[in-house]
């Protein structure tokens, strides 16, 4: 597994299309893409893997608050002199104050047995805070929806 540099909007439209049937009854998935965005050094079968953990996460949020009608997902690409930023956003359930710092913990999950394991978060936290030196946070509000910010260096440090 080789660092190499990606067009990250390209990986964001893979995992949308490998997601498809995951999101396709129960969301309409956006994409805002800045179609300058500059090639970023990345893992990209990782970043692939963190996008769909998020997508279905958000999925699964979506459909268990409300089973009859369809959200929203989006994602977007920007950047800055210094870093490459995905957000995935949702217009779910949100996530309670009570367990937001929870959620990256490896087996914590809020879904019943055989539903979540509750490693999809930790992974992600792995794979972009530990192998990428980037940085994965959240934001939440409940009834309001939840937004996951992948920030990537644009210049991968010598280790
Ligand atoms: P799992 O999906 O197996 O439960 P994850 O690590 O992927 O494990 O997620 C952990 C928990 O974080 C979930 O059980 C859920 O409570 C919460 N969560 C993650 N993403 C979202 C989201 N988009 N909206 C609401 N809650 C979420
Ligand atoms: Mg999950």
């Amino acid at each position: 597994r080789e660092f190499a540099s990606q067009n990250l909007n390209r990986t964001i439209e893979n995992s949308v299309v490998v997601t498809r049937n995951e999101w396709k009854a129960s969301a309409d998935l956006k994409l805002e893409l800045d179609k300058s965005l500059p090639e970023t050094p990345c893992i990209e079968s990782e970043i692939s893997q963190v996008l769909m953990i998020l997508i279905v996460n958000a999925c699964q949020a979506i459909q268990e608050s409300s089973p009859n009608s369809k959200g929203t997902i989006k994602i977007s690409s920007r950047f800055d002199e210094d870093n490459v930023t995905i957000c995935v956003m949702d217009n779910g359930p949100g996530i309670p104050n009570t367990i937001i710092d929870k959620i990256f913990d490896p087996f914590f999950t809020t879904k019943p047995v055989g539903m979540g394991t509750g490693q999809g978060l930790s992974v992600a936290y792995k794979i972009i805070n530990n192998q990428h030196g980037g940085k994965i946070a959240v934001k939440s509000k409940e009834r309001v929806g939840t937004q996951f910010r992948i920030t990537l260096p644009r210049k991968r440090e010598n280790s």
